[in-house]
């Protein structure tokens, strides 16, 4: 079932999510929902606060990076077959020389800044079975991470911007949060008026 994405603004957005265990009610469900749900809306990740529950699952599928031309052949493979879900990730270190991409965000449609990023990040997370992984990612596989790992400590990449770059985008994210934009997959708008 693809559930909505929640826009800018949304309060959960801002929140520190809560970590779950193997009794949480339908998290077969609700992982196989957020699989649907990333890939209607074209995304390489996404994390449950983005479809309104404040829990610690992140799931990536970075295949649609390995298309770049510019990479090394080792690093495309990766990419290609990198798909996973991360269940009560915490991040144990973020480390290497930080880089810049253009990063962009489901619940921010057509805002896309450059965000400054550490290049090798070691996590540990649990997989669907529960079972404890600890494990080193490099680039874009660890940049994506890095970025939905942000959403469950209630962080969104326009919080990584420079104020200035911040005030230019202001407009355009009140904007968002009244679902004043035009976006092809659903969503909610915690600004929305009722109105109309
Ligand atoms: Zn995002």
């Amino acid at each position: 079932m693809i559930r909505p994405i929640l826009a800018y603004g949304s309060p959960v957005l801002k929140k520190k999510a809560e970590n779950v265990n193997e009794d949480y009610p339908n998290l077969s469900k609700l992982i196989e929902d957020m699989w649907e749900t990333m890939y209607a809306s074209n995304g390489v990740g996404l994390a449950a606060p983005q479809i309104g529950l404040s829990v610690r699952i992140l799931v990536v599928d970075a295949s649609p990076f390995a298309l770049n031309e510019e990479l090394d052949p080792i690093e495309a493979q990766t990419l290609e077959t990198f798909k996973k879900v991360f269940i009560n990730p915490k991040m144990i270190k973020e480390e290497g020389d930080p880089w810049t991409f253009n990063e962009g965000c489901l619940s921010i449609p057509d805002v896309r800044e450059d965000v400054n990023r550490h290049e090798q990040i070691m996590i540990q997370y649990q997989d669907e079975k529960f079972q404890l992984h600890t494990e080193i990612f490099n680039g874009l596989v660890a940049r994506v991470i890095q970025h939905e790992y942000d959403h469950i400590e209630g962080i969104l990449f326009t919080d990584h911007l420079s104020s200035l770059k911040r005030r230019i985008i202001k407009n355009k994210l009140t904007s968002i949060s009244k679902g004043l934009i035009s976006v092809d997959y659903p969503m909610k708008f915690p600004k929305k008026s009722k109105l109309k």
